[in-house]
């Protein structure tokens, strides 16, 4: 087959490559239905996360099950699968308690734009569909892998309940998924912030109440004049950088949550503004495993639409071009079709 690899800076190249195999008893081998480029696989293509060897690209994955290994007896060949970022046993404590980005058994899949990806504990990481899809929900189901799996945890974490003040900042795919997310949940206002015409109107499409195009302390002091010098319940951080974690810490009221769930890169947290914020911080990788029965549920009924962030469809082949379209923001976010 041939997969995506990443030799440096902007150097994608689409190359042959070995095919996957059953390693362990416990994977699974994947035909790749849809896959996508994510705003995290920006950071090494951007050089920011320098990478020293050639890498196999990819995380995010919908597909038809191909084969399993002797020990795999939940998951069936021929079954429609999503599956999140990292593998989870879905039986050790940190899975029980719904944290499986901390399972003791994770490992990160990184190969997933090709057409065919092993995964490993297969039970414990992909969740079957009712059924084979049909073609339009794909982009759906490919976004609860990561995009919407991220964005609902982050405003879980962020403590979203009905009638909650919601402020989002960030409005790529995460962040207008977080919007999605919290309207899902019940809040009452979603500010999302974002000074771009078309992720506005997807904003507005997926339940906000309000738009913020201020940023920085401009944009902070927009939503306290917004929420009568409150500040929100509940401030969803997807970006991932100093200045947005502040944005959203200062966001908040005293006493509110902020979910973060940008990927942070040497961003240090100043503890003493922080201890007097009264803010509650938390994030991380979102656990996308625990909420995807109820998300594929979501999206199987077509209660909710998020496939409609991927707003440019390639054949795989073309994977250097998504990475471009993204790179440029030209994209929100780029599907492909092997
Ligand atoms: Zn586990």
């Amino acid at each position: 087959m041939r997969g995506t690899v990443l030799y440096g800076p902007r150097d994608v190249r689409f190359e042959e490559r070995p095919d996957p195999k059953i390693v362990e008893p416990t994977d699974a081998i994947l035909r790749i239905a849809a896959t996508c480029v994510c705003g995290s696989d920006l950071w090494p293509y951007r050089g920011i996360a320098p990478i020293t060897e050639p890498q196999t690209m990819g995380h995010e994955y919908v597909g038809i099950v191909e084969e399993v290994g002797s020990a795999v007896r939940q998951i069936k060949p021929g079954q429609f699968v999503v599956g999140s970022f990292f593998t989870s046993d879905n039986t050790c404590p940190h899975c029980q308690f719904g944290y499986h980005t901390s399972c003791v058994q994770r490992e990160f899949i990184s190969s997933a734009q090709a057409p065919l990806l092993r995964v490993p504990l297969a039970d414990g990481t992909l969740a079957p569909t009712p059924a084979m899809p049909a073609d339009d929900l794909i982009p759906s189901l490919l976004a609860a892998s990561d995009v919407l799996g991220t964005g609902w945890f982050a405003a879980d974490a962020a403590n979203v309940k009905p009638g909650a003040t919601v402020a989002v900042v960030g409005d790529g795919a995460v962040g207008l998924l977080g919007v999605l997310s919290a309207k899902q949940m019940g809040a009452g206002r979603i500010i999302a912030m974002s000074r771009h015409q078309t992720r506005q109107q997807l904003a507005w499409e997926f339940g906000a109440t309000d738009i913020v195009t201020e940023r920085g302390e401009e944009g902070v002091a927009r939503i306290k004049e917004l929420t009568n010098g409150i500040g929100a319940d509940s401030v969803l951080e997807c970006v991932g950088t100093r200045e947005s974690l502040w944005q959203a810490i200062r966001a908040a009221r005293p006493g509110g949550h902020v979910g973060f769930v940008g990927v942070f890169h040497e961003v240090q947290l100043p503890m003493e503004e922080y201890f007097y914020s009264h803010v509650h911080l938390h994030g991380g990788p979102a656990p996308v495993r625990r909420y995807l029965p109820e998300l594929i549920d979501l999206i199987w009924n077509r209660k909710i639409n998020p496939g409609q962030v991927f707003d440019l469809t390639l054949p795989l082949d073309q994977v250097a071009e998504g990475y471009r379209a993204m790179d440029e923001r030209r994209a929100i976010k780029a599907l492909l079709r092997p």
